[in-house]
C-alpha cells in the first residue's frame, strides 16, 4: 500500500515508528507537513498539493495532527478521504474528540461512565455548579488543553470560586469536574485498535501532583485491565467514532470513569511500558481495512 502519515515532524518517536513498521511490512511510506499541504476544492475533481506539484494517491492516511493545528489539520484529512484515501481516524471524529466537553456529551448518551461534569458561562451559576460536581475538592478544565496544561485541581470551595471566576472573565471555555480522589494521582491508558484494547498502563503522577500525564512528570508501569475497563475503552473509542484511540480512564469506587479519548495517541510510552510493537499492529489494522471512499461520512461531518 502506499501511506501517508500527517505529521509535522518526522522524527518524532511515534512518527518513526509508523514509518519503521510500515516500511518493514513493505509498504510504501511518505511523512506530510499537513500544514504545507494545501487544497484545490472544486466542483469536478479535488486534489491535493505541495511544493508546487500534486500529491499522488494515497491508499491510507495516518493522521497525527498535533492540537494546535487541528483545524487546519482536519481539514487536510478531510480533502484525502474525498479523494478516496482510507484514514486511520476519520477527520470527524478527531475534530469531536478535540473537545473535551463534546467527547463527555457524546459518552454519556451511549451510558459510559464519566466523571460528572458540569459546564456554566454565567457567574450568577457558579454556587450551583460546584454543587452539582459534588463540591470541593473538584477539578476544573480547559476545554481544549491537553498534555495536563489547563487542569486544575481546586482544593476549597472558595479557590474554586475564584479560578471559575477568573476563566469566565477571561472568557475561556472550561468545564468543572468532579474530583475522583481514589485513582490516587493515578490513570489508566488503554490503547485500542478497532474493537481490542492491545495494550494499557497506568500512569502514576509523580509525588506532589494529580495529573499522571507522562508529560508532567508522571511514570507508567504495566497493569492488568479488568473485563469492565476492557468494555469501556472499546465502547468509548467506537463511540467517538475512533479506530485507533487512546482512551483515559480512572479507577473510581463505582467503576471504571473514562475522562478523555485521545485520537493521536502517543506511541513512546505505551511500547516501553508494555514491550508491545503497537506500531505494526496499526499498519496491520490498515492492511485488513482499508478501503477506497470507506469512510462513516465521506469528508461530509
Ligand atoms: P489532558 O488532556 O490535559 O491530559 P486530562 O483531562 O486527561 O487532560 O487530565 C489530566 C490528568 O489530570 C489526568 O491524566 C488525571 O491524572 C488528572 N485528572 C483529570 N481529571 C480528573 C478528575 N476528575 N479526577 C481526578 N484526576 C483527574
Ligand atoms: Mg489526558
Amino acid at each position: 500500500m502506499r501511506i501517508a502519515i500527517l505529521s509535522r515532524n518526522a522524527s518524532l518517536y511515534s512518527t518513526r515508528r509508523l514509518v519503521e513498521a510500515a516500511e518493514e511490512r513493505g509498504h510504501e511510506i511518505d511523512v506530510l507537513n499537513p500544514l504545507r499541504c494545501y487544497m484545490n476544492i472544486n466542483a469536478r475533481e479535488s486534489s491535493i498539493h505541495k511544493h508546487g506539484k500534486e500529491l499522488p494517491h494515497y491508499d491510507c492516511v495516518i493522521p497525527r495532527i498535533g492540537a494546535s493545528v487541528t483545524f487546519y489539520g482536519t481539514a487536510v484529512l478531510r480533502q484525502f478521504e474525498m479523494v478516496g484515501s482510507y484514514p486511520l481516524n476519520e477527520s470527524v471524529a478527531i475534530s469531536r474528540s478535540r473537545d473535551k466537553l463534546r467527547s463527555l456529551q457524546l459518552l454519556s448518551r451511549k451510558g459510559i461512565g464519566l466523571p460528572t461534569t458540569g459546564f456554566a458561562s454565567q457567574p450568577q451559576d457558579i454556587p450551583d455548579l460546584i454543587d452539582m460536581v459534588g463540591g470541593a475538592p473538584l477539578v476544573i478544565k480547559l476545554l481544549e488543553g491537553t498534555q495536563g496544561i489547563g487542569v486544575v485541581l481546586a482544593e476549597t470551595r472558595q479557590a474554586a470560586e475564584s479560578v471559575i471566576e477568573a476563566f469566565m472573565g477571561l472568557h475561556s471555555n472550561f468545564m468543572v469536574q468532579e474530583y475522583i480522589k481514589e485513582a490516587g494521582g493515578a490513570d489508566i491508558r488503554c490503547l485500542v485498535i478497532g474493537d481490542k484494547v492491545i495494550a494499557a498502563m497506568k500512569r502514576q503522577a509523580k509525588a506532589g501532583e494529580f495529573r499522571s500525564n507522562l508529560h508532567r512528570g508522571g511514570s507508567a508501569s504495566l497493569v492488568k485491565l479488568t473485563p469492565a475497563e476492557r468494555a469501556t475503552a472499546v465502547k468509548a473509542a467506537k463511540t467517538m467514532g475512533l479506530n485507533v484511540a487512546g482512551v483515559d480512564i480512572l479507577r473510581s469506587n463505582h467503576g471504571p470513569l473514562v475522562m478523555e479519548v485521545n485520537s493521536s495517541p502517543g506511541l513512546e510510552g505505551i511500547e516501553q511500558a508494555t514491550e508491545k510493537d503497537v506500531a505494526s499492529q496499526i499498519i496491520t489494522f490498515l492492511e485488513k481495512n482499508a478501503k477506497a471512499h470507506k469512510t462513516r461520512t465521506k469528508g461530509q461531518g
